[in-house]
């Protein structure tokens, strides 16, 4: 049988990173479950979908075509053949991905097919709902929180040299807004699963997270 780790938590609570990593080292398939929902709020962007309106909202996901390529575990989207993975990382994108993600029928979609790429393959999956509503099996199950102020630090430092007139303040703000939005929603809001291992990573360094989650793969 093959092994599913899940990885959830607050918005850049370094999930990706560890997830990678982990990857990496076991020889699994990474798959970051945000740049989905990143890129169907690029195409929605885009295409000015009325997301009060169900029926465009399920013509945009028959028209959007999803797919991942990686190379050296880092993960890259293809929006419709096109790779958008710097494009859905910035502030237009992440100010609309909350609501997107809220959609129900956005979120039917995605798990869908996020069920489908763990049918056959060891993975590492990061995102909000992982080891709730797409993989509540997984044998592996981490939650991840760090202090917010220093969450909005790395964010900063991660997406400043790229967009120098972005501030600390709006990246903290906009964090906080996702944290409101994704834990609050009615749809598989962002919870701990019951069986998830809390990670607090504020003090941490990427090597004791990466030893922290061997350990509990591998006991
Ligand atoms: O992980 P990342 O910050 O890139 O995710 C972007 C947004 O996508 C989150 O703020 C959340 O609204 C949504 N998301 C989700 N469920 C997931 C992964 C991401 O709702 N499994």
């Amino acid at each position: 049988n093959n092994i599913i780790v899940a990885i959830d938590g607050y918005s850049s609570c370094g999930k990706s990173t560890l997830a990678k990593a982990l990857a990496k080292k076991l020889h699994f398939i990474y798959v970051d479950s945000g740049a989905m929902y990143r890129a169907v709020a690029l195409y929605f962007l885009r295409n000015n979908v009325d997301m009060a309106d169900h029926a465009q909202i399920e013509q945009a996901l028959k028209n959007i075509h999803l797919n991942f390529h990686s190379r050296d575990y880092e993960s890259h989207i293809l929006l419709n053949e096109e790779e958008v993975s710097e494009e859905i990382r910035q502030m237009p994108v992440s100010e609309k991905v909350s609501a997107v993600s809220a959609l129900k029928e956005v979120r039917r979609e995605m798990v869908k097919q996020q069920q489908r790429m763990g049918k056959s393959k060891n993975i590492v999956m990061d995102g909000r709902d992982i080891g709730t509503a797409v993989f509540p099996d997984a044998p592996v199950k981490l939650f991840m929180t760090a202090d917010p102020k220093v969450r909005a630090e790395r964010r900063f430092k991660e997406i400043h040299p790229k967009n120098p007139d972005i501030t600390l303040e709006e990246v903290f703000e906009n964090l906080a807004h996702r944290d409101y939005a994704d834990t609050t929603r009615s749809e598989s809001p962002l919870v701990r699963a019951e069986d998830a291992i809390i990670l607090d990573n504020t003090n941490l360094t990427p090597e004791q997270q990466l030893q922290f989650a061997l350990d509990k793969v591998e006991p």
